[in-house]
């Protein structure tokens, strides 16, 4: 599982040998620690364009300080009121002279605006940003990340700029992310635990016992949740480990089983504020060899038991309003893979799961539906790929490397955050902006 490449570049003659070869250069992401929280220096504020989101309070409330005239950590450039390319100028003369002294894994957020259907010049301009987004993603190097967020309200987007803004967002990058206005009155900040948001909430995980959803289930119960680790039962072992060593709880049982959501309600009585559907299966051949036998358990596990669970929660009342689903795709659904179509078709179908029941879930429920789509992440599943797959897949993002369970854990904890209630409907990837699929 190790990147001994990553490692190498890290070293003064790796680091030469390298650059003068024209190789990869990755650099080692900051992640967040207990003593690490936040970035490492101050943010730089920028508007193009005339913008009426009254940002300004919500940067100060992340507690990220202002950048003097030496490096920033991250840049925040409200873009929202661009209607034109007189506007796209603007843009670049707010960039360009900063982005060189934007420091090692640091953050550049753009904000835009949703497109708007009557103004076809607006709607220009504001998917230019896109087009300019991941393109810097691609070119801007050394750990630094990109992303442009589509707002109306900036408090409704307050975690998710924390997000975008501190370490736990290492290894997403190149994303477009909607926000919308909350639907349910969201909890403010301020009035959260800060440290522990999800403190009183009782999250289950799917194949918690081990990989992305060991990470899942640590770092939501680092955020003070409760967590149930859902796994088969041939598992039992690890799913203990886990629950034990979080101080939560572990349900043993086959997520494809027909009773399996009347067996999580049994199980949660008081029912639950945060399902995350993370178990998954690979069964690789192309399709010409591939028998019926390879490709029923991958849809089976990957998408129809998450459908089927879905349904029963909801339909039992099980999800508390306020509550988050979240659900796992996977860039192979979005970009396809040779050997997978199975697998790319169960992702591909959660990708539709998403778009269509976060609306009527979100308006019925009060639950909001989004999906994480890892890339390349280091875990047993990538593990057991053959060596020059794994290195290719490993290198085409613009991070140069793979990403950790980590990274998809934090993804998942920000769209469980209490603030987060105004995203919704999203397929957020988790892979260093990986070159497959836009
Ligand atoms: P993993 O194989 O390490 O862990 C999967 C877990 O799911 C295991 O604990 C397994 O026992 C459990 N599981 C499998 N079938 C189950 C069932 N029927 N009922 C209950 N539990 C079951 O996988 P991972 O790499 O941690 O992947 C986690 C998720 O992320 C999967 O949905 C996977 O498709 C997705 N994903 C992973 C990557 C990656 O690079 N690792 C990339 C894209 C998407």
């Amino acid at each position: 599982m190790a990147d001994r490449y990553l490692r190498f570049t890290g070293t003064a003659p790796g680091r030469f040998l390298t650059r003068r070869l024209g190789l990869p250069q990755p650099a080692a992401l900051t992640r967040w620690s207990a003593g690490r929280p936040a970035l490492d220096g101050g943010l730089r504020h920028l508007t193009a364009g005339r913008s009426g989101l009254g940002l300004a309070p919500v940067l100060a409330r992340t507690g990220i300080a202002p950048a003097g005239s030496d490096r920033a950590a991250a840049v925040v450039l409200d873009a929202s009121g661009v209607r034109d390319v007189e506007g796209l100028a603007e843009v670049h003369a707010a960039l360009h002279p900063v982005v060189r002294s934007l420091s090692a894994s640091g953050r550049v957020v753009v904000l835009g605006a949703p497109l708007d259907p009557a103004d076809h010049h607006q709607a220009a301009a504001q998917q230019a940003l896109e087009g300019f987004t991941r393109s810097l993603g691609k070119e801007i190097g050394r750990g630094r990340t990109v992303n442009l967020v589509r707002l109306t309200d900036a408090s409704a987007a307050e975690s998710t700029l924390r997000f975008l803004l501190s370490p736990k967002s290492a290894y997403v990058s190149g994303q477009v992310i909607e926000v919308g206005t909350p639907q349910e009155p969201h909890e403010s900040e301020g009035a959260l635990d800060g440290d522990r948001p999800l403190t009183g909430r009782t999250a289950l995980v799917t194949g918690g016992a081990r990989g992305i959803g060991e990470a899942v289930a640590e770092t939501l119960a680092r955020d003070g949740a409760r967590v149930v680790v859902l796994d088969v039962p041939g598992a039992e072992q690890d799913a203990r480990r886990v629950a034990d060593r979080l101080g939560g709880s572990a349900l043993l049982l086959d997520i494809t089983a027909a009773d399996a959501g009347a067996r999580i309600v049994e199980a949660l009585p008081d029912g639950l504020d945060l399902l995350v559907h993370n178990a998954g299966i690979t069964r690789d051949r192309r399709l010409v060899n591939m028998p019926a036998e390879r490709w029923i358990p991958v849809l089976e596990v990957n998408l129809a038991s998450v459908l089927r669970t879905t349904d029963a929660l909801l339909k039992a009342g099980a999800l508390k309003r306020g509550g988050r689903i979240v659900a796992t795709a996977s860039i192979a659904g979005l970009a396809g893979n040779a050997g997978q179509t199975n697998y790319g078709a169960s992702k591909a179908g959660i990708v539709g799961l998403v778009r269509s029941l976060a609306p009527r879930a979100l308006a019925e429920h009060g639950v909001t539906v989004n999906a994480v789509a890892p890339g390349f992440i280091e875990t047993r599943m990538t593990a057991a790929v053959p060596l020059f797959i794994r290195e290719a897949g490993r290198r085409m993002n613009s991070l140069a490397q793979g990403g950790l369970p980590v990274d998809v854990a934090e993804t998942t904890a920000w769209l469980a955050h209490p603030g987060s209630g105004a995203v919704n409907g999203q397929v957020v990837r988790v892979c260093g902006q990986s070159l497959l699929g836009a």
